[in-house]
This record gives C-alpha cells, structure tokens and sequence, in this order.
C-alpha cells in the first residue's frame, strides 16, 4: 500500500510502499477514506514528542470502512464506517483503566506515534478503539470530530462549563470551531480569543459574542476557559479573565512553558486543569452529539500526497477549520 512515513524526525514525510498491514484476532482492517492533520501531528513530525515509534505513518483522524475483522471480533462487522482517534489502545484492565481513564492508562499505544496511523491506504485498529460514524457527516467532515472534536469535547467535560455559562476560547482551531457549536447548542455565551482575522470571521460567523486577542480584557469575566494554543503566555492572561471559582482548561500536549505569575491570578478558587488525550466514552457520547447539533465542520480538503505542505500550513495557522487529506 502507499503510504506518508516519517523515518526521522524533522524530516519530510516519504512516500513509500509498504506491506499492508495483516488482520490480528482482535483487530480490524480499515480502508482509510480520510485522514484529518492534526496539530499534534506536527508536534510529532517535528520530534516535539518522544519515542515516536519508527518508522512512523502518522494521523490519528481516521475514517474509512473496515475491510477485514479479526476472529475474536464481534462489535465491528465489514463494510461498516467507523473513526479511529488518537488513542489506538489500552489494556483496559489497570486502575486508571478501570475507573474510565484509558486515556491516562501507562500502556496506551497513541494512533500516528507509538502505532501506525491513516496517512496511509490502510491501517490496523484494536477493535475496541474503532467508533461508529453517523451517517450525516461526509467522510471529509467526519475527520477533524476525532481528534479536534473528541479531544475538544472532552475539555469541555474538564472544564466543567454549564449550560449558560460564559465560556472563552483561546486559539480557534479545528477543536475551538467545533467547540463553540457544541457550546452554544449548551446556550452559552462564547468568547473568543485568537490573532488571526479569518478566525476571527469564523468565530464571529458560529456565533462568537465577542471576539478579541489574549491581551484584550472581554466585557464580561469568564466562568470557564479553555486553551487551545500551545502558548504558555496565554495562562495568566486568561486567569486575569476568570471570575472566582472558574475554571481554566489546558488543551496541549505541548505547550511552552508558563511565566512566572503573581498568586492573586489563581487565587479565589481558581482552578487550572489540563486535558489528556480522550477515552473511549468520550468518543462515544461526542459523535452522536456532534450529529444532533449538527456540528458544521470547516475543512480545507487535500490530496494525501500534499501532506508535507499541508503540515506546513498548519503550522503557519493558514487553515481555517480543519485541514483533511483525502485518498
Ligand atoms: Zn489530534
Ligand atoms: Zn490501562
């Protein structure tokens, strides 16, 4: 099969042909339609993360239809569409496992880093890590929901918003575009907070009450936060937004580091949590949801061969919505 491989961090992908990947007993075959470029795929490309399993095909925003189901497999059946995310497998029997958090299971294997991921013709999923797609979102928009969506929804879970809250975004993303939806789907007053003016557009256009910079002070305080941007500068100043008793959500995997601040920004129970990764629930209760809103996901759709130039664009914050490569 053909396939984008990182052989060296810091390096291009190549386009090489590989061995197709061989159905195991409890795994599937998926045919990958579309796979969505995340940012932490650049993180990964650029040896931003560590032990990257190599050779690597990255791409962790999967969707295609299952080809070959193994023989201990009884919930995925052929021709069936399904998504596969970033977490690629737990061992569903550890403590973390067992209370609901595979996504902090020490030995998680991570879909596009430490296992092969859909930049390719084919990859091989653990059947429990492979979710039903519904049938509303095309392939193309179905991508982005399994990461940018999934992980997004989960920060929101963290960040314990409620209904009518007033939520503020920093970085407006593939997840923040998403999220905003399912926000004011929730009947929330969202806020915000980005430089660049086509995601300015954006947030105005999915019904941003405000839109401004990090540095500029919303008209109202915040009851929830969350970051998207891996900018550690951005930590103060969004705590300087926050009522008492909010709550400011972390979504990185990396992020630079956080300046030194004074007390009194996380004082009056402020709360800062971080967001890992996403469980199998989240998942679960996320595409349904994410079908009934409905979510309108923004793409920019390119063929998989364009991959290095679309990891650039990401890069450069020149996608708006959410970047898809087709195959
Ligand atoms: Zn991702
Ligand atoms: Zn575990």
């Amino acid at each position: 099969m053909n396939a984008l491989q990182l052989t060296q961090p810091q390096h291009p992908l190549q386009l090489v042909e590989v061995e197709r990947p061989q159905v195991t007993p409890d795994t599937i075959i998926v045919k990958v339609h579309t796979c969505g470029v995340c940012h932490t795929d650049l993180h990964v490309v650029d040896g931003e993360l560590p032990h990257p399993t190599l050779p690597l095909i990255p791409g962790h925003e999967v969707v295609g239809t299952v080809v070959e189901v193994g023989a201990e497999v009884n919930q995925h059946r052929i021709g069936e569409r399904v998504g596969v995310g970033w977490l690629h497998q737990a061992d569903l029997t550890c403590a973390y496992c067992t209370e609901g958090h595979e996504n902090l299971c020490e030995a998680a294997r991570w879909t596009g880093y430490t296992a092969n991921g859909g930049y390719a013709e084919y990859v091989r999923v653990p059947a429990p890590f492979a979710y039903p797609i519904p049938d509303v979102f095309t392939d193309v928009e179905a991508a982005p929901l399994l990461c940018a969506g999934v992980v997004g929804y989960r920060s929101i879970k963290v960040s314990d918003l409620q209904h009518g809250e007033r939520l503020g975004i920093y970085g407006f993303g593939a997840s923040g575009h998403i999220v905003i939806q399912v926000a004011r789907y929730w009947g929330c007053e969202v806020y915000v907070f980005t430089r660049s003016a086509e995601h300015k557009a954006l947030a105005h256009e999915l019904g941003a009450v405000w839109v401004g910079s990090a540095h500029d002070q919303p008209p109202q305080p915040l009851d929830r936060a969350i970051i998207f941007a891996p900018a550690g500068w951005i930590v103060p100043l969004a705590l300087a937004h926050l009522r008492k008793g909010g709550t400011l959500c972390i979504n990185a995997i990396h992020m630079s580091d956080i300046p030194a601040m004074p007390y009194e920004l996380l004082w009056h129970e402020r709360t800062i949590r971080t967001v890992a990764n996403a469980t199998r629930a989240d998942a679960l209760e996320f595409l349904p949801l994410a079908a009934q809103i409905p979510v309108q996901v923004a793409t920019q759709t390119f063929d998989f061969r364009q991959a290095n130039q679309v990891l650039e664009r990401v890069r450069q914050s020149q996608i708006n919505g959410a970047a898809v490569l087709q195959f």
